[in-house]
């Protein structure tokens, strides 16, 4: 079978398509025929060496997936030969033409749902789940600002918090961006480009501010984010990559709170509450994975580099296998 392999870590250029050894479910486990792997940015994390939760090398890369049962190891219930399955997480690596997994890390991905927007439903829209259900406990009569709305986490915030009742404002920082996140519904669009956008927020609540800030890009926008926030207004911490300087009286003042988490350190119970959410709102078209862009997978290393570019995010980008 054919993969991608990283054997030292370093830039995009490290990731190389190899022909491997074919791969068997043992005991407990699934064989995925992979259709598509999405491209997420931490994936691009872990081949540089420098993340929390790193891979014994080598290693083919790839949280998320979404492919055919091959076939299943000895006790294996969930799943049988020919279903189609969205990957979470996997032992192998979903950057390849199979992925072996455990039972518990494939999930029915319904009819309707293409392969490609399979590979877009894990870290996105498990992210966008957990941060306005579990962390912000948002509720239909709040005001939510995805500061960061027209990429992979931002549309799947978008479409979980329409569905929840929100008033929903995004930010996207190009036309294509905007374009999108207002295709996808979002109540108001800001362009997170143009100097002084978060004055325009702040007026379009009437001066009240924000109930919740989805933040994609905290090291960046936290300090402002603050003084966005509406009395009791919670800052979700979803992305960051660097320092940043706050002035801590803003949330004083706000009695608002800064919470923040990784996708990697979910409970089981998190975990099941967002599958089954998930699936349901896959079946009757209430989530919809939004697919920017199909390479093939022999193209992983120009994936790594679109999806670090700092702005023109427009939905997620898939390999193909
Ligand atoms: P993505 O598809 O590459 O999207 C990046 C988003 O950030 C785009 O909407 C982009 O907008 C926006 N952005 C760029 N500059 C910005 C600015 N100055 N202010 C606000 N937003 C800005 O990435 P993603 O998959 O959605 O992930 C977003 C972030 O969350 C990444 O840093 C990722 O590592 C992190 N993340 C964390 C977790 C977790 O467990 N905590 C899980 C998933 C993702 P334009 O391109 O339109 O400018």
């Amino acid at each position: 079978m054919k993969a991608i392999r990283v054997h030292a870590f370093g830039g995009p250029d490290v990731l190389k398509l190899e022909e491997i050894s074919a791969l068997q479910p043992a005991a407990g486990q699934v064989l995925v025929k992979i259709h598509a792997a999405g491209v997420n940015p931490a994936d691009t994390y872990a081949r540089t060496g420098n993340y929390a939760v790193l891979p014994q090398l080598p290693y083919t890369p790839g949280t998320d997936g979404a492919g055919v049962v091959d076939s299943i190891g000895a006790g294996v219930t969930k799943v049988k030969s020919g279903d189609r399955v969205y990957v979470a997480k996997s032992l192998s690596g979903t950057y390849a033409e199979y992925a072996l997994a455990l039972e518990s890390q494939v999930h029915r991905l319904p009819e309707n749902v293409s392969f490609a927007q399979g590979a877009g439903v894990f870290i996105p829209y498990g992210t966008a789940y957990h941060a306005l259900h579990h962390q912000a406990k948002a509720h239909g009569r709040e005001t939510v600002l995805i500061h960061g709305a027209s990429g992979g986490v931002g549309t799947a915030s978008i479409q979980i918090a329409r569905a929840l009742g929100l008033t929903v404002f995004g930010t996207a920082g190009t036309a294509k961006g905007l374009d999108l996140i207002k295709r996808e519904a979002v109540h108001q669009a800001f362009d997170h480009s143009r100097a002084g956008y978060q004055e325009n927020i702040l007026k379009a609540t009437g001066g009240k501010g924000v109930d919740i800030i989805l933040e994609m890009l905290a090291n960046v926008n936290l300090g402002a984010d603050l003084k966005l926030l509406a009395q009791y207004g919670r800052v979700i911490v979803i992305g960051s990559r660097g320092d940043v300087t706050i002035t801590p009286r803003d949330i004083m003042s706000r009695r608002g709170a800064i919470l923040a988490f990784t996708l990697w350190a979910i409970t089981d119970a998190e975990a099941s509450d967002i599958h089954a959410g998930l699936i349901a709102g896959l079946e009757n078209g209430t989530l919809r994975p939004v697919v920017g862009s199909e390479l093939p997978l022999k193209d992983a290393a120009q994936s790594h580099i679109d999806v670090m570019k700092p702005s023109g995010a427009a939905g997620k980008i898939v390999l193909i296998p």
